[in-house]
């Protein structure tokens, strides 16, 4: 019998996630953990359903567990302050890149230099229970025994609920224009709108593959009709410069493509 060599492995010290929807590689939040990924964003949804008001649980709560997940970004084996130095350095990169990142701060350890690690959380959440401190319920005892996942049928409840909730009055931006809307003046850098352009392509899109119903398309003929087409400058560009490989002095987007190209944007 041979002796097998058992090399041990670096210890895990944590991660860095990142939340996004499923049909979108857009990332909109970045955290680390010294848990796994799975607990960490059962965490958060939990926060999230207590009401707590941050733009992260505001968008959680609005996406809910069927649209929004937790994606494994980055692992770390070396120590607490390259785990910080990684959450940093994500969500520069991320920002960069034109994601719209719903985080507060820049990353890394919090204002007192602190992480929290996944013992010193459930010690805290424990603590705020009124559960003693590392005692945790299993089987019977445990709050969620016997619960059933969400059913289809519930999930679909649901997001028929949550349609529309930020329509018309209801959005927060609702009636703002000029400087009063929050983007106003708010400009992307063309290797920003590349990117997230790119996020959105193909099956990535949330109409991919999708044929609108005949219904549909009989509203939308009927709201067309008797407009000049194609129904405007950027759209004629389009099909009568970009697609027929003509360029126009005349035409302002033919110029901006040409500059753009120059630019190496
Ligand atoms: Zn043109």
């Amino acid at each position: 019998m041979s002796e097998v060599e058992i090399v041990a492995p670096k210890t895990f010290i944590g991660g860095i996630y990142g939340f996004r929807t499923y049909d979108s590689r857009e990332i909109r939040y970045v955290g680390m953990t010294t848990a796994s990924v799975t607990v960490r964003e059962r965490q958060h949804f939990k926060t999230a359903a207590s009401g707590r008001k941050t733009p992260l649980y505001d968008w959680l709560r609005k996406e809910g567990r069927e649209h929004a997940i937790a994606v494994p970004l980055e692992v770390v084996l070396t120590g607490l302050d390259d785990l910080a130095e990684a959450e940093i350095r994500w969500i520069a990169r991320l920002r960069r890149g034109g994601h719209r990142l719903l985080n507060l701060s820049e990353g890394g350890k919090g204002p007192n230099g602190h992480i929290w690690t996944e013992k010193q959380r459930r010690a805290a959440g424990d603590r705020a229970r009124g559960r003693p401190t590392g005692v945790h319920r299993r089987g019977p005892e445990s709050p969620i025994w016997g619960r059933a996942i969400h059913s289809e049928e519930q999930k679909a409840k649901w997001s028929a609920m949550r349609k529309g909730t930020n329509t018309g009055a209801a959005n927060p931006n609702y009636g703002k224009f000029g400087p009063d809307h929050p983007s106003f003046a708010h400009t992307m850098s063309a290797a920003s709108r590349a990117r997230l352009s790119e996020m959105r392509r193909g099956e990535l899109n949330p109409n991919f593959g999708k044929v609108a119903s005949e219904e549909t398309r009989a509203k939308r003929s009927a709201a067309l009709r008797g407009r000049p087409m194609p129904s405007s400058v950027r759209n004629a560009h389009t099909r009568h410069h970009t697609n027929k490989g003509v360029f126009k002095e005349t035409c302002r987007h033919c110029i901006d493509d040409r500059n753009n190209e120059r630019d190496g944007k």
